[in-house]
């Protein structure tokens, strides 16, 4: 039976825009994951009526309610009450949960205050949910003919407590099995759009194949970030290996479809993939920056242990540094050119003794440069074969050019690597 969520976040700093309501982005991207349709989402103040009335209206459309925040130990921490007040019960105080604050004040050397112990309450009925990295446990409640999880505001405990206790316990609620297994493809070098679009078939499949009134299973997602799209494919199954099982072919038509626009899975980086690649080579790179003014070192140098693979690099961002120090020829011939672009990376490998030269020339913005657009790019490659040169017309502003600029010479070194 497909579940009917809504997410509720309690907090008068979110209604006064003194912090965004993260934790709904959160909790969203990652039932949408698992296939639980989130029809609602709203924020409340901290006020008792207010939050059992959201809870009232919340569980007269849905089937459950995710709550974040309101758990804290002070007077305006108000969700526990909104639950009793919902559900028509009182609130209890749960001899297990005080002792455990007892004993976790009791480590930190203090004895617990007085107004901490609200933390112990619980609506009658309810059972209390661990929270592995602070002192307010959350709250599984049935009240009004449906569920209510209520957790604590600080993304950092409300994640895991949603990973440990809430999402298992929503899978079983929906008769799903509970275990769920991601799958991340990472690519760069290839627009969201056109990820998308060599992934159609496999989506078009899955969202044939699932019958109606079922969450589908296994679900593909498209994630676009700091330049780069990622495919997440999700899977729920009774355990690791099955729901790895019906990853697998959509993982394969993935491979097949973008071919060498993946450079790797899950927690790997393009830093890092390059990094490996050319250690297992026995090679290095220096690179010579224009427009990204260091941000191209700075991501070399980001993966531990680079100084096996990186050597360094030269900004050089006006003409007559691209001359002096790399050998480019840009006072005379143009700073934004494919000819510079190929020169500086030569200076590069040369002049800092790598086996490849890396060189970034653009323009970043907001206006034009040279004649050339904003976003114009030519990218150097100098290695032991020769040099090569890329140019790729980037969009947004000066920011997001300048960061697309790094990826797209990054996925220049990786490729020509791959061969
Ligand atoms: P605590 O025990 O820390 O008081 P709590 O459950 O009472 O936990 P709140 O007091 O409501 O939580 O919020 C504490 C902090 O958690 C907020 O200051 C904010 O940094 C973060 N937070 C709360 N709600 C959200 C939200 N919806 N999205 C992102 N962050 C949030």
């Amino acid at each position: 039976m497909p579940v009917r969520a809504e997410l509720l976040a309690v907090g008068d700093e979110l209604l006064y825009g003194d912090i965004l309501n993260g934790n709904a982005a959160q909790l969203g991207r990652q039932l949408a994951d698992v296939g639980i349709t989130v029809t609602h989402s709203g924020v409340v103040g901290d006020d008792i009526e207010t939050i059992a009335e959201a809870l009232r209206a919340a569980l007269a459309r849905a089937d459950a309610v995710l709550l974040t925040g309101g758990l804290g130990p002070t007077q305006d921490d108000l969700t526990r009450e909104g639950l009793a007040r919902a559900a028509g019960v009182d609130l209890v105080r749960d001899d297990f949960l005080e002792g455990q604050l007892r004993r976790r004040f009791h480590d930190l050397r203090r004895t617990v205050p007085d107004m901490n112990y609200r933390q112990a309450d619980l609506p009658k009925g309810a059972d209390p949910l661990p929270n592995e990295r602070g002192t307010a446990p959350g709250i599984r409640l049935e009240l009004l003919g449906g569920i209510a999880y209520a957790m604590p505001g600080p993304p950092h405990e409300m994640q895991p407590m949603f990973a440990a206790s809430v999402l298992p316990d929503l899978l079983r609620r929906a008769g799903e099995p509970a275990v769920v297994v991601h799958r991340v493809l990472h690519t760069s070098g290839m627009w969201e759009s056109a990820v998308a679009e060599a992934m159609a078939p496999e989506v078009d499949r899955l969202v044939a194949e699932t019958p109606a009134g079922r969450d589908r299973n296994p679900t593909i997602a498209f994630l676009a970030s700091g330049g780069q799209t990622r495919v997440r494919i999700s899977a729920r199954a009774a355990d690791r290996a099955e729901a790895y099982r019906l990853i697998a072919p959509i993982e394969r038509f993935a491979r097949e479809a973008l071919g060498d626009g993946i450079y790797g899975v899950d927690d790997e980086t393009l830093e890092g993939v390059v990094h490996r690649m050319l250690l297992e080579r026995g090679e290095t790179v220096a690179v010579a920056e224009s427009l990204t003014g260091g941000l191209l070192a700075g991501r070399l140098s980001e993966t531990p242990g680079a100084s096996e693979t990186f050597r360094g690099g030269i900004v050089a961002y006006v003409p007559e540094l691209k001359d002096a120090l790399l050998g480019a020829n840009a006072v005379a011939r143009g700073a934004v050119t494919a000819e510079t672009a190929e020169r500086m990376a030569s200076g590069a490998r040369d002049r800092l003794g790598a086996t490849w030269g890396l060189a970034t020339t653009g323009v970043a913005g907001p206006t034009e440069s040279e004649g050339q657009a904003v976003g114009t790019l030519y990218l150097g490659l100098a290695g032991p074969a020769g040099t090569q040169t890329r140019h790729v017309q980037l969009p947004g502003d000066r920011p997001l050019v300048r960061m697309l600029s790094v990826v797209q010479a990054l996925d220049l070194l990786r490729r020509t690597l791959a061969g």
